[in-house]
């Protein structure tokens, strides 16, 4: 029998593709979002599925569904889409996080948060493991997204110790794919966007910071399997591929798969910009038997047609 699943954050990248695992699966989907940086277009497919349901709500509202798990993925990612509005970015990730535990509390519901690498914040220690503490900016332009995402993992641990909720916690590494939104300044999508259209290709700083890309099949693969683990497992784990490129690879590699003449073009770097990135992802491997299969090339490739749909 399927399960009645709460996908906040649902018509973004993430959450649009884990909507329509979680029904491929036999599940009933309810997917709650705002709009602000997802698009109902990520979702228009499954309108008309009578085993889905979309509710435009701000998580920063209390909201009462019976469920019997919630995937909390509502929140925007991007530098620039998070950097809009900093003091609602955290209100997003901390009232949504008290809202949404809130809810798994009262109906008992196994709830996973979306956190993130960036708790690692400028990391001193390289690749980075989950015992890692981080190195976090209290007074950054990052810092609404990283502080709000890491005082969402203090909430989630206190309610499974005060309530014994049934939490998981998935810190998740740079992830592309469909759906993306081609205006939210990412870099995989920026430099896809700006080859499709022969504009220059704007690197910032001189393009040695690494990141690590994970393709989005994988990433929802571990995200679904983190979810139904065994009970006393909670996280966090990172949930990311370990190839590591430096932006001016990724831009060089774009140009190549998509025969664009973009020129690179170098922009100052973003203060606080992580220099360095990458997964250790030992405890995915153990516990969820989950390891990324989709190598950068390929995911790239697949990426990049699906930008050609929407690229005038
Ligand atoms: P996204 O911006 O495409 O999706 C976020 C969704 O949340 C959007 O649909 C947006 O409209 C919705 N949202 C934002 N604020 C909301 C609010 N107050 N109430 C209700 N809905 C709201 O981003 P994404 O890449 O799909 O990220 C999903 C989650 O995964 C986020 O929590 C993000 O922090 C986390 N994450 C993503 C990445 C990545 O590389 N994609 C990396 C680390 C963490
Ligand atoms: N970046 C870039 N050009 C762009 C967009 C981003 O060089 O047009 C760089 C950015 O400075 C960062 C890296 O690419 O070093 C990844 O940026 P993104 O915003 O995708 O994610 P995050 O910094 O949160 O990992």
């Amino acid at each position: 029998m399927g399960k009645r699943i709460l996908v906040t954050g649902g018509a973004g990248f993430l959450g649009s593709h884990l909507c329509n695992r979680l029904l491929e699966e036999g599940n009933d989907v309810i997917c709650l979002d705002n709009l602000f940086t997802g698009n109902k277009d990520n979702i228009r497919h499954l309108l008309g599925n009578d085993y889905f349901e979309f509710i435009r709500h701000d998580v920063t509202e209390p909201i009462f569904l019976e469920v019997d798990q919630v995937y909390n993925l509502a929140c925007p990612a991007s530098p620039v889409h998070y950097q809009y509005n900093p003091i609602k970015t955290t209100k997003t990730s901390v009232l949504g996080a008290i809202n949404m535990l809130g809810l798994a509390k009262r109906v008992k519901a196994r709830i996973l948060q979306a956190s993130t690498s960036e708790v690692y914040g400028d990391p001193q220690v390289h690749p980075q493991p989950e015992d890692y503490r981080g190195c976090v900016n209290t007074m950054g332009i990052r810092s609404c997204y990283d502080e709000g995402k890491r005082v969402a993992e203090t909430l989630f641990y206190d309610y499974h110790r005060m309530h014994k909720l049934e939490i998981k916690v998935m810190r998740i590494f740079n992830t592309y794919g469909p759906n993306m939104n081609p205006n939210d300044g990412r870099v995989v999508s920026n430099f896809i966007v700006q080859a499709l259209n022969n504009e220059d290709i704007t690197i910032y700083g001189d393009g040695s910071q690494t990141r690590s890309f994970c393709y989005v099949d994988d990433l929802i693969e571990g995200m679904v399997r983190l979810m139904n683990s065994r009970a006393d497992f909670i996280g966090p784990v990172n949930i990311g591929n370990p190839g590591e490129f430096t932006i001016k690879q990724l831009a060089e590699l774009v140009v190549n798969l998509t025969g664009s003449s973009s020129k690179l073009i170098y922009k100052p770097l973003p203060s606080d910009d992580p220099l360095q990135r990458k997964p250790v992802i030992e405890i995915a491997k153990k516990e969820l038997d989950w390891e990324p299969t989709v190598p950068l090339e390929e995911g790239l490739k697949k990426t990049i047609e699906y930008f050609k749909t929407i690229v005038k």
